[in-house]
């Protein structure tokens, strides 16, 4: 090394042609050579990348825009499946027994995820664990945390905020890069949440209801000042009944409510009979615990945040025009 930078000072203070510092070039071509080698040895690193595993396609998603290139993060549950009550399969076995963690929601949502971790070995984040809950307060779940936290942007950047922490704390050599796409991410998030407070601000107070099919929208309705009903508690408990649909339908009419919906994983019928029954409009299916297939509209969590608040917001423009 020394002999190289003497060399080249030599060739400077001298002051001769670049062309006869033939060794500048065998440097350089040294220099391309390990590149080149570099190149395939992180090529290789990049086939035998780690592997986090999560447990649905929102967290996936969310995960990614944390750690970048850095690991493959896959999720058990696929786009567009119902996640509550989802039957793991030997192949996730096996993917579990590859990964060197597990990421769940936790609040109850993967009802099959103590199972599936008791027969591996392996971490896991949970990112209830550092939430606070709302509670569900009516019917047969009355008293268990909901679980859909996410739907809310206002959580969506605590989510990112404790998977930050989680994963520095697995992989502390990577933390600043870490924290530095979080941070983007997080803006991109905060750009909804001030989007969806100023649409919200348009509404009249009393028309303030979000009508669903699963009760999934608690976080949002709590953090925007909104007010919500829903046909059933849980998509893992997503029999209609006619008390909960009477419930419903009175409660439509009574509030004057302008539009109703229904999610992505599940049937809407039930929430068209109310429409029908009532009056209001039908404002479509909104995404709530998977993203869509590909070239759907919500392929990530970003997508799933704007999709959901121009539904909501189309759904109450298009009734109130009638
Ligand atoms: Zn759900």
């Amino acid at each position: 090394m020394k002999k190289n930078i003497l060399f080249i000072l030599s060739c400077l203070l001298l002051l001769l042609p670049l062309t006869a510092c033939k060794k500048n070039s065998e440097i350089s071509n040294l220099n391309i050579n390990q590149g080149n080698k570099l190149i395939k040895q992180n090529n290789i690193i990049n086939k035998e990348k780690k592997l986090l595993l999560v447990s649905f396609t929102i967290l996936e998603d969310i995960v990614r825009n944390i750690v970048g290139n850095e690991y493959n993060v896959e999720s058990i549950t696929k786009p567009g499946m119902e996640v509550h009550g989802y039957q793991v399969t030997p192949s996730d076995l096996v993917r579990g027994s590859k990964a060197i963690i597990f990421i769940q929601n936790g609040f109850g949502f993967e009802l099959w995820a103590e199972k599936f971790v008791t027969n591996l070995d392996v971490e896991r984040i949970t990112i209830a664990n550092n939430l606070e809950p709302i509670f569900i307060n009516e019917d047969i779940y009355k008293g268990k945390p909901n679980p859909h936290a996410w739907i809310s942007p206002k959580r969506g950047i605590l989510y990112v905020n404790i998977l930050l922490e989680e994963l520095s704390k697995l992989d502390p050599e990577n933390k600043e890069k870490f924290k530095k796409n979080a941070q983007n991410f997080k803006n991109k998030i905060k750009k909804i949440d001030e989007d969806f407070s100023l649409f919200l601000n348009t509404l009249q107070k009393s028309k303030r209801y979000l009508v669903s099919c699963e009760g999934a929208f608690s976080y949002l309705t709590n953090d925007y000042d909104l007010k919500e009903a829903y046909l059933w508690p849980v998509n893992a408990e997503s029999q209609i009944t006619p008390k909960r649909m009477a419930r419903v339908i009175n409660l439509v009419k009574e509030k004057q409510i302008p539009a109703v919906f229904c999610e992505s994983t599940v049937s809407s019928e039930s929430q068209e009979s109310v429409a029908k029954e009532t009056g209001a409009f039908f404002g479509g299916n909104l995404y709530v615990d998977s993203l869509s297939k590909k070239n759907g509209p919500a392929e990530s969590y970003l997508e799933m945040l704007e999709y959901n608040l121009n539904t909501i917001k189309n759904g109450f423009n298009a009734s109130l025009k009638n």
